[in-house]
């Protein structure tokens, strides 16, 4: 599936070069694994961490995400429960922080990879992939494409 958007590139958390590969290795619901990501493209190879420790900024991002969470989580409280109790606040806030850790914590990733790692999207590479690949056969390994 070839998305020639960014936007839809990073909303599907796709490659930021190729919009093809996938970052993550299994699904966010895989509540195991959701942290697990490719360490390169499985569609076009490029690598994922360009500098070591590159994601400790994922943190900072993660925080914001917490923080909106709250805020909205808070708001649609004090809206539709017409100002329940604190306590209603409290659980729902925190029950919506939980289930949401796995898409906060890849989506502060994704930011990361999108708009730090100086990775930008190359239609070229994309239109290859795409040519070479007419069906969908299985994920090549990085390691077949540096040959
Ligand atoms: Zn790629």
């Amino acid at each position: 599936m070839a998305l020639s958007s960014s936007l839809l590139g990073f909303a599907a958390q796709r490659c930021p070069r190729c919009h093809q590969g996938r970052v993550f290795q299994t699904s966010a619901f895989h509540l195991a694994h959701f942290q697990n990501m490719h360490e390169a493209c499985p569609a076009c190879g490029q690598h994922y961490e360009p500098e070591p420790g590159f994601y400790w900024g994922a943190m900072y991002i993660s925080y914001a995400f917490s923080v909106a969470i709250v805020v909205a989580v808070g708001i649609a409280t004090y809206v539709l429960g017409h100002d329940p109790a604190t306590w209603v606040y409290v659980t729902g806030v925190a029950v919506a922080t939980v289930l949401l850790v796995p898409l906060s914590f890849r989506y502060s990733r994704m930011v990361m990879l999108y708009l730090f790692a100086g990775i930008d999207y190359d239609p070229k590479v994309a239109a290859g992939l795409t040519r070479r690949r007419p069906s969908t056969p299985p994920a090549r390994q990085p390691s077949e494409l540096v040959n």
